[in-house]
């Protein structure tokens, strides 16, 4: 699996090269902006592990520019601890995943194979509640006849959801089944995504049940009225 890393920190991306490396994947590592876009242009890569703090173009920009171009390819932000905005802006502009520094090399790799293997494993189902409609294999998603643009990880949760409509699944439920049972994920990155899916869909869509987890209502969430 050939990916990319963009990262300026010569001893960060050293290990992330040699760690990746060490687990089967191809590596190249350029280390600022306009090296990462040049290479994304021409290059054929089955992943991308993005830096937003860069040289020369940020992070953002590369991935806007990525993502503006029509490229696809599953993209997966590191971010710092603290930088909440990071994360957010680097969702909204089209990342699919995140990992916040230092990364540890094991959930990196689980990541990156679990994004990959999603990217390509699109099944043909078509799932409708409510107003909630989803095909999975061109992973579109619409609501109340509108498009939603949604990234890798929103549509992977959202399915999850309406395959269990009326069902209350737990943190750890999705974690596991988004993750693939890596038990290293960040504690609140399902907030996170079901926040998104929130603010792109509609409040009411996904109900939290307090102290359990989360629940998608068969009438789609939207339905009363
Ligand atoms: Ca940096």
């Amino acid at each position: 699996m050939h990916v990319l890393v963009v990262e300026d920190d010569n001893l960060l991306g050293d290990a992330l090269q040699a760690g990746l490396r060490d687990r089967g994947f191809a590596v190249d590592w350029v280390r600022d902006g306009i090296a990462a876009d040049t290479v994304l242009r021409t290059g054929d890569f089955a992943a991308v592990v993005l830096d937003l703090g860069l040289p020369r173009r940020s992070g953002l920009d590369v991935l806007k520019q990525l993502r503006a171009r029509g490229q696809s390819v599953p993209v997966l932000v590191l971010t710092a601890r603290d930088a909440i905005d990071d994360r957010v802006a680097g969702l909204d502009a089209g990342a699919d995943d995140y990992v916040v520094k230092p990364a540890a090399i094991a959930e990196l790799a689980a990541r990156l194979r679990a994004l990959v293997r999603r990217a390509h494993g699109a099944g043909s189902e078509q799932l409708v509640i409510g107003e909630l409609a989803l095909e999975g294999s061109t992973r579109r998603v619409s609501y109340r006849g509108s498009e939603v643009e949604l990234n890798a990880r929103e549509f992977d949760l959202l399915r999850e959801l309406m395959l269990n409509a009326g069902r209350v699944l737990t943190r750890e439920q999705l974690e596991q089944r988004l993750y693939d049972g890596d038990g290293a994920v960040e504690s609140n990155t399902i907030e996170v995504f079901i926040h998104h899916l929130r603010r792109k869909l509609a409040p009411e869509v996904i109900r939290t049940i307090r102290g359990v987890g989360y629940v998608l209502p068969r009438g789609g969430g939207g339905g009363h009225g």
